[in-house]
């Protein structure tokens, strides 16, 4: 069975890691290419845009895929989208691995918005020391607020000629520490966290030390998913893949 697992998560690269130890499957990732020095998953890794829903039903046949796996971030919606469409028209099985999105708990301050547009605008008011954590491709929607001081985390720098809101670039990858955010938001006087509801436990600890410190956090929700057959972890994506097996797909 060959399976074309979409990635660029953690949960990706485990599920691959998991996958490829599976006697009768053959996983392929793909990743789209977006991170410079991207942690690679083990086994065999193609990286970049497919074209499109035609480019990746042309993919499908073209390498006999059996199974599409889509692991991507929950907040990748065009290529989710792509991957329901492409798997109909090539008339192929499709699980979407999405982890669970983070649950509001006694004690968060957040202040629940559906886009980063929206949450630009309630910074507006409301702010003066933001820690901005949406990742560098969604920099843009923030540059207009100049009277605002960010500091901006995400792996790779924004391109030379990014719209960049005023403040700091901080260039780093999680897993992140609950001592070390606690650090960063105490250091910069930080009174508002803005942070996409993405979920697992590698940038937690940021919604932790807010809530410790008593710190807004301004969590951008996730947009719709595709309908589809759906889990939450790798556990039970490998389960999904075994019964394909066992019931020739
Ligand atoms: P997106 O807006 O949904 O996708 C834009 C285009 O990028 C897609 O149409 C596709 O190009 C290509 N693409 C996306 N994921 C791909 C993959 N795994 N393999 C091959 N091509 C892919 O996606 P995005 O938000 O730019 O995210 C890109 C990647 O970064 C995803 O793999 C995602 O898991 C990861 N990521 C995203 C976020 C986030 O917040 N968006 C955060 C962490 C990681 P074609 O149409 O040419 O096929």
């Amino acid at each position: 069975m060959r399976v074309l697992i979409l990635g660029g998560t953690g949960d990706a690269a485990e599920l691959m890691a998991r996958v490829s130890n599976i006697t009768g499957i053959e996983a392929i990732a793909s990743l789209a290419g977006r991170t410079r020095k991207p942690t690679l998953p083990s086994g065999k890794v193609r990286v970049g845009g497919f074209g499109g829903v035609s480019g990746l039903v042309e993919y499908l046949r073209q390498l006999q895929v059996d199974v599409l796996i889509d692991a991507t971030h929950p907040f990748a919606q065009q290529i989710s989208e792509n991957a329901a469409r492409a798997a109909q028209e090539a008339s192929i099985p499709r699980l979407m691995l999405i982890r669970r999105p983070w649950e509001r708990v006694s004690g968060d301050r957040w202040l629940e918005v559906e886009s980063n547009i929206a949450a630009a605008s309630v910074l507006e008011n409301q702010a003066k020391r933001v820690f901005l954590t949406v990742g560098r491709q969604e920099l843009s929607a923030f540059a207009y607020l100049q009277n605002i001081w960010f500091l901006m985390r995400m792996i790779d720098p924004p391109d030379a000629d990014a719209l960049v809101p005023p403040g700091m670039i901080l260039c780093d990858r999680g897993p992140f520490a609950l001592e070390d955010e606690k650090q960063i938001l105490i250091q910069h006087n930080i009174d508002t966290i803005v942070s996409k509801n993405s979920g697992g436990d590698a940038t937690y600890p940021k919604i932790i030390a807010a809530r410790e410190l008593g710190i807004q956090v301004v969590m951008v929700n996730r947009p719709a998913v595709p309908p589809g057959e759906q889990v939450a972890d790798v556990d039970s994506a490998v389960k999904w893949l075994l019964e394909k097996i066992v019931n020739g797909q």
